[in-house]
C-alpha cells in the first residue's frame, strides 16, 4: 500500500504549550518518513502557532475525520488503548490511514478515545499502556511503516524526570526509548515539564 496519512483529531478547545510540541513533532516525523499528518477537526476560531504551520507538509482541516473520510471508512484506523486486537504490520497492508485522539495524556486515563470509538473506525491497541499522542504515532510509524513489531520496540514505562537538584517527576507514560536510553520526547518538552511542575501539575496531562 502508498503512502502514510496520520490524523490527530482535535478533541480539545484550545491547543496549549504541550499539545503544540506533540503536534510540531509528530508533523516533523511524518515529513521525514514520507508520510502525511493532518490535524482534523480545528475549530476556524483557532489559531493555530505559526511553528506548527511552517512544518513541511503540515495540513489542517476544520473538518472531522468523519467528513474526510465519509465513503471510505475502511481505510482508517483508530489508535485506541481499548482495542481487542493489537497493531501488527500487516495492519500497514490493510489500513493507509491512522486516526488518533487529539488529547493530553490523563492520569487515570478519562478514554476520551471513546469519542472516536463511537464514529464505527476499526480499533487497533499499541499495547496496555497509556502512550502520548506522539509516542503513539511514533509507535504506529515503526509498525506499519518499517514493519517492527510493537513487542520489539524498546520502551521506557513511566520515566522519571528531574526537575532540579531536589526534586524529581514521574511521567505517567510509556515512551519509545531512544538510542541514547532516554525516552524520546518533543523537543523543549522537558523544559516544558520542568516549568509547568514548579507551578504544580493540577490537569495538566
Ligand atoms: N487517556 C486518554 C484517553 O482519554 O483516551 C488517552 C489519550 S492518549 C494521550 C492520546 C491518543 O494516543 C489516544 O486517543 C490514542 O489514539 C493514542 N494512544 C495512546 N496510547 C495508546 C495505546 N496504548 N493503544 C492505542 N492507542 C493509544
Amino acid at each position: 500500500m502508498g503512502s502514510k496519512t496520520y490524523i490527530v483529531e482535535h478533541l480539545d478547545d484550545e491547543l496549549g504549550p504541550w499539545s503544540e510540541l506533540e503536534y510540531v513533532t509528530i508533523a516533523k516525523e511524518s515529513h521525514q518518513a514520507g508520510a502525511k499528518f493532518c490535524l482534523s477537526s480545528v475549530p476556524s476560531t483557532l489559531v493555530l502557532p505559526a511553528v506548527l504551520k511552517h512544518v513541511p507538509g503540515f495540513i489542517a482541516d476544520e473538518r472531522s475525520v468523519e467528513a474526510l473520510y465519509a465513503d471510505d471508512k475502511t481505510r482508517v484506523c483508530l489508535l485506541d488503548p481499548s482495542a481487542m486486537k493489537e497493531l501488527s504490520p500487516d495492519d500497514g497492508d490493510i489500513f493507509d490511514v491512522f486516526l488518533f485522539g487529539g488529547i493530553l495524556g490523563d492520569d487515570p486515563p478519562r478514554d476520551r478515545t471513546s469519542e472516536l470509538r463511537k464514529k464505527g473506525f476499526e480499533g487497533r491497541r499499541l499495547g496496555p499502556k497509556q502512550m502520548t499522542t506522539d509516542t503513539a504515532v511514533r509507535v504506529t510509524r515503526l509498525v506499519v511503516q518499517e514493519k517492527i513489531p510493537l513487542d520489539k520496540i524498546s520502551y521506557v514505562d513511566h520515566p522519571e524526570l528531574r526537575i532540579n537538584k531536589n526534586e524529581s517527576t514521574e511521567m505517567p507514560f510509556r515512551y519509545v526509548k531512544g538510542e541514547n536510553g532516554e525516552s524520546i520526547m518533543p523537543e523543549g518538552m522537558l523544559d516544558l515539564i520542568k516549568k509547568d511542575s514548579e507551578k504544580g501539575f493540577g490537569d495538566l496531562f
